[in-house]
């Protein structure tokens, strides 16, 4: 089942480590982010409305996100209040409330809870093929629906998981985030994968961040090949 990842010279560690060692450091890593920044309540619990936070949150703030996401539920309630909403309507809701690409994003908030009204009978399909044939759903979004809306064990890999598996070489340097998914899935235990997302996001907002990580301040040194000038940031895209 390992050895089905490395498929091109784009899947290629920096440095050598055996697969039972990469596991058994994935785990103790994932082992010590959840310790460090445990989270309460990890299920929202609520499809709909998770998915359509992730449609707003694309390309922008989560201070921003969350604000608009509440006062989008205020004024519409629900899914067939907003599958009845005019695109335009929806489309001037987001832009008055600063939300970027708002054409797109209205279109996308209206038409997909139209089709999950007619199609799905009003209930989010929870199946990542399912959910990927919904307006401005991608991967990302489908596997946030699945663990943060459905608390189905998934790992939607963002901007932060990218990164940080990267950088901690759980996934090689230069694979595309769906591939960062499969090395994840196979290296860390099912019953953890639902705190993957939050757990690394949480990290990389406080410590592992983009452009200067405070290595300083990681629990994972370690653990951690960025540290030990084993992968560089030229070597992560
Ligand atoms: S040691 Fe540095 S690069 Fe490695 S996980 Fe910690 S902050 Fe990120």
């Amino acid at each position: 089942m390992e050895t089905n990842l490395q498929s091109s010279s784009h899947d290629e560690f920096t440095f050598a480590e055996s697969w039972e060692d990469k596991k058994k450091r994935a785990q103790e890593i994932v082992k010590r982010l959840i310790n460090t920044y445990p989270r309460e309540k990890i299920l929202i619990g609520e499809p709909y409305k998770t998915l359509i936070h992730c449609i707003i949150s694309q390309r922008m703030r989560d201070e921003v996100t969350y604000r608009v996401w509440e006062e989008l539920f205020k004024k519409y309630k629900d899914i067939k209040t907003i599958a009845n909403t005019p695109v335009e309507e929806m489309q001037e809701f987001l832009r008055k409330n600063g939300v970027g690409l708002w054409k797109t994003k209205g279109e996308w908030i209206v038409k997909a809870s139209r089709i999950i009204l007619e199609k799905y009978g009003g209930k989010v399909p929870d199946s990542i093929e399912e959910l990927m044939k919904l307006p401005g759903i991608g991967r990302k979004c489908a596997n946030i629906v699945l663990a943060y809306g459905f608390g189905k064990q998934a790992i939607p890999v963002d901007t932060h998981v990218n990164r940080i598996s990267k950088r901690l070489g759980l996934a090689p340097p230069k694979v595309p985030p769906e591939k960062v998914e499969e090395y994840l899935k196979q290296l860390i235990p099912k019953d953890l994968w639902v705190y993957v997302n939050h757990a690394m996001v949480d990290h990389g907002k406080m410590v592992c961040k983009p452009i200067a990580p405070k290595c300083d301040e990681c629990i994972l040194q370690d653990l951690c090949p960025y540290f030990k000038g084993q992968i560089t940031r030229e070597d992560i895209k």
